[in-house]
Parts: structure tokens; sequence; C-alpha cells
């Protein structure tokens, strides 16, 4: 099924199982053919509006792998343009299943971003929602680009398959998006509060 277009801003019309279903065909495909790293981006309303005046955010937006309606917003417009994606898929419900795929199937995940020390709460907490859970990895860091280096460093040592980044939009998509090709990683996608919350 063809994307919807809100407002130039590409959404993916899958539910979240047939988003999950994409992600996991994603680390399938890199382990066992060394397929590069791909992005994903969960959209919402604030995304759309931040891509009517930056180009390259909403570049980096529909150059992605994967990009879900996060949020009822997003949601209602493509039912309005008749192009409806069939249900939100929030970025925290899908950091949440994610990590529950990553038990099921032996995936490891890596939590870069958010203030020093909140992405071992949200680690805590991720493995008590999805026991089993391999977190490859926490780390707080910037999205400074002088710091990129040791950041790939940490996530290729970890042996990581998923990168979730914290760093708030657009910051987060863009520096996935400048890096992706040497990304040590199945999967990279922005996950903006996320660690708060779980960690809240
Ligand atoms: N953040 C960070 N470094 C930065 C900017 C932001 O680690 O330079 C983190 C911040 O601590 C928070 C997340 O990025 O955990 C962004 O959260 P916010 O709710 O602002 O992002 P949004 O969900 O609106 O994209």
């Amino acid at each position: 099924e063809a994307p919807a277009f809100v407002l130039g801003v590409r959404v993916d019309r899958v539910s979240q199982r047939q988003a999950l279903a994409c992600m996991e065909q994603m680390v399938t495909r890199r382990r066992t053919n060394g397929e590069p790293c791909q992005q994903v981006v969960t959209v919402n309303t604030e995304f759309i509006m931040a891509a009517q005046r930056d180009t390259i955010f909403r570049q980096c937006i529909n150059q992605a792998a994967l990009v879900v309606a996060d949020g009822m917003g997003v949601v209602w417009a493509t039912k309005y343009l008749r192009e409806p994606a069939p249900e939100r898929i929030t970025g925290i419900d899908t950091l949440i299943e994610l990590a529950k795929l990553c038990a099921a199937k032996g995936y490891r995940i890596y939590l870069l971003g958010a203030a020093p020390g909140v992405a071992e709460q949200a680690r805590a907490r991720l493995e008590s929602l999805a026991p089993g859970l391999q977190v490859a990895g926490t780390y707080a860091g910037s999205p400074a680009p002088e710091e990129e280096e040791e950041i790939i460093g940490r996530v290729r040592e970890a042996k990581a398959d998923i990168l979730c980044v914290a760093y708030g939009a657009p910051a987060q998509e863009l520096w996935i998006r400048r890096n992706i090709v040497r990304l040590p990683v199945a999967i990279a996608m922005g996950v903006g509060g996320a660690y708060d919350f779980l960690a809240g």
C-alpha cells in the first residue's frame, strides 16, 4: 500500500503488528545478509509541523525505511486525506513491543541518549516489562558531531541489533541519518522522551 503524505510528510499505512514484523525482518536481513542499518521514524504532529520549515528533516523522514503514525492527530490526518493509516503506533508502545520482540528472539537493544542515569532506569523498567530482554548497553552521550565516533564505537563493542536514540526531534533523526551508513546495527530509531517516561 502506498504511503500517505500529510503536508508532504510520509506516513506508512501499517498496523503496529505489521510495523513490528517489518522491524523483525530488518534484524533478520542484517544478521543473515549484512544489510545496512535502517532508520525507523515515529512521526507525530509536531514532527509534521517542524518538517514544514525544515526541509532536511522532511527528507530525512521521507527517506526512512519505515515511518509510523505516532498519535491520533496523524492517524486522523491520513483518514481526512483518504489515505488512512490503520492505527496509531506511539513511540513508547513501539519501544515496549520492540523490547518484547527482542526478548523473544534474542535481539540486543542499545539505549542511547537522555540525561545521565535515565537510560539505566529505562533499562530496568524495560527488563521488567520484557523478561529476558538483553540490553546491550546504555549511554547518555550527546548529539554533538565530535562524539559520534565514540558513540558508534561503544555501540559496536556492545554488539547491538537495535539502537534507540533519545536526543529529541529533530536532533535524533538527523543524528541517525548522518551516521546511518556506519551504524553497526540493523535498526536505528528516535525515541524522544521515552526513557524519561519509562523512568518516571
Ligand atoms: N536529550 C539529550 N540530549 C540533548 C537533547 C535532548 O539527551 O542534547 C534528551 C532529553 O534528555 C530527553 C529526550 O532527549 O530524554 C528528548 O525528550 P523530549 O520529550 O524533549 O523529545 P520529544 O519527545 O519532544 O522528541
